[in-house]
């Protein structure tokens, strides 16, 4: 019942998603949620190890696309100086924009994954889409809102599986 809130895979960050990861799962595009995921709220430009992981997932052959809910230009503005592709207010956990996108890019269902920082949202939407899921922390817990959400998202990570 509450499968839908079980990631298939929980990492530590991004940076845990290796080209040879991706590849035993037969990935080929990652949905990559913004917020706490790939870039602190605070943060206005990707780093260079962003930028560095960026060019390695290409590299391989990985498609990158940026699925954000923000209703702020800050997707636009990040994914223009990252130089990827960005969908703003995506309405996760809602999976319409998530099937979108694949189309858009020529991706399949099977060979999709998204990575998100939030249970309720990223995962359940990937979820919903029959995509691969993958929680990871979130990059900055300041805000209590933010961290009482985590705290009641534990339960669904604990359930998810280390590797694949
Ligand atoms: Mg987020």
């Amino acid at each position: 019942m509450f499968k839908v809130f079980v990631p298939d895979l929980k990492l530590d960050s991004i940076y845990d998603i290796k080209p040879e990861l991706l590849s035993r799962k037969n990935i080929r595009l990652l949905l990559m949620d913004l917020d706490n995921t790939i870039s602190p709220y605070s943060g206005s430009e990707p780093s260079e190890s962003l930028t560095r992981w960026k060019e390695e997932l290409l590299s391989a052959g990985v498609g990158l696309h940026i699925v954000s809910n923000t209703k702020t230009d800050r997707a636009k503005r990040f994914a223009g100086l990252w130089g990827v592709p960005y969908v703003d207010c995506a309405k996760k956990p809602f999976s319409d924009t998530i099937e979108k996108i694949i189309a858009k890019m020529g991706g399949k269902l099977e060979e999709t994954a998204l990575v998100g920082d939030q249970i309720f949202t990223d995962v359940w939407a990937a979820n919903r889409a029959g995509i691969l899921s993958i929680a990871v922390k979130p990059i900055e817990l300041r805000n209590p809102l933010r961290r009482l959400r985590y705290w009641a998202e534990l339960l669904f990570r604990a359930m998810a599986k280390k590797s694949i």
